[in-house]
């Protein structure tokens, strides 16, 4: 799954419950079903990371790093940090240890099947809604 997609499903999970270890709790949780589920992957990878970072500047400079949507998100996106590692080449991929990720758990847990990018709509309809629901949570809290 792209990271942006766990980063916004995570966040806006994230704001619906108490307590920043529930909303990184929630919001990791949440990164596995999502992996599971056969996706697009984005290739842009520096792209992808400056967006993220961008995200959480933004919330930082914003005063929402306390909030659920902040920690929500991070909980969402920290599972990928391995495979960032791995994919610039830092670690192998048999030291990813993240269900979802690490290939010995995907008789349990296979990580899912990858579409082009014809099929990423459905990935983009989540993102937006999450990212919705994001800015409501944030603007009436
Ligand atoms: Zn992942």
């Amino acid at each position: 799954m792209t990271v942006l997609t766990h980063m916004v499903v995570g966040g806006a999970a994230g704001s619906f419950v108490e307590g920043r270890a529930a909303a990184f709790g929630l919001g990791m949780i949440l990164h596995v079903p999502l992996d599971v589920m056969p996706h697009y992957e984005f290739q842009r990878l520096g792209l992808e990371v400056a967006l993220v970072a961008s995200f959480f500047g933004a919330m930082v400079v914003t005063g929402n790093a306390g909030t659920g949507v902040f920690w929500g998100a991070l909980g969402a996106v920290i599972p990928d940090a391995e495979n960032l590692l791995w994919r610039v080449g830092i670690i192998p991929g048999e030291w990813k240890v993240f269900p979802g990720h690490n290939r010995r758990l995907w008789r349990w847990l296979p990580h899912g099947r990858p579409l082009g990018p014809e099929h990423a709509w459905w990935q983009v309809v989540l993102g937006g809604a999450a990212a919705a629901v994001i800015a409501r949570r944030l603007l009436l809290s």
